[in-house]
């Protein structure tokens, strides 16, 4: 059983599961990954430099890049901004460079420099990273007559885990979003940003 279990063990998965663990130390978290490399997108990302950032420090600047998602990043972006990615990676160690055209690169030039970050940072929060274990159902447990969710069960090809929160990182799945839309969510036809 853990407390929290991030589903996908990409970009997204490695960062929420480790901003978790670095404002709730005590909890139990774990990342669930279908497959047997993590990260693999930022391994071929920006050419094999990854972009991670881009130099519009301005939260009102910055969303007009995303057309979908203009008015509902605004808010997230005056939590976390460019500022804060920047701060992240210099504080542990990795130097991020601004070329000309405003992209943000590590000073290595290499995407490996970020996986190696975002590896080391899960091994010393003692975060639980479980591969090759796809997930195929998630079900929530009720509790009480109000029928509030208690714990998630997620069964896999190998065996189910349990957790009381559940956060789904996994990218273009649309295996997952078909999960999602059992659930009562509904998803929106997807398009390239
Ligand atoms: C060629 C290329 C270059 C790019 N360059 C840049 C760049 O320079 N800068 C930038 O910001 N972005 C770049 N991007 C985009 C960026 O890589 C992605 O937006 C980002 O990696 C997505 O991360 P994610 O964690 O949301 O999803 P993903 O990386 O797709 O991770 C999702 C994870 O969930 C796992 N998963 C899926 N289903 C299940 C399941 N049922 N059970 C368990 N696990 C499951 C997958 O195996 C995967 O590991 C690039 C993308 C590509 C393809």
């Amino acid at each position: 059983m853990f407390d929290v279990i991030v589903l996908g063990g990409g970009a997204a998965g490695f960062f929420c599961a480790i901003h978790i663990s670095e404002h709730n130390p005590a909890l139990k978290v774990a990342i669930l990954e279908k497959s047997m490399n993590t990260l693999a997108k930022v391994k071929i990302s920006g050419g094999g430099r990854c972009n991670v950032a881009h130099a519009d420090f301005e939260p009102s600047a910055l969303v007009s890049n995303y057309p979908r998602g203009e008015k509902e990043l605004l808010g997230p972006f005056h939590v976390f901004s460019t500022e804060n990615t920047i701060d992240f990676f210099e504080k542990r160690g990795i130097q991020i460079k601004t070329e000309s055209d405003g992209r943000m690169f590590p000073a290595s030039n290499s995407s490996q420099t970020i996986i190696d970050c975002f590896e080391k940072e899960i091994e010393v929060k003692g975060i639980a990273l479980i591969k090759e274990t796809p997930v195929i159902e998630i079900e929530p447990i009720y509790m009480g007559q109000k029928k509030s969710i208690h714990k998630w069960k997620l069964k896999t090809t190998k065996q189910s885990y349990e957790c009381s929160k559940l956060v789904i990182c996994t990218g273009s799945s649309p295996k997952v979003w078909r999960m999602l839309e059992t659930l009562g969510h509904s998803v929106i036809p997807p398009v390239p940003s």
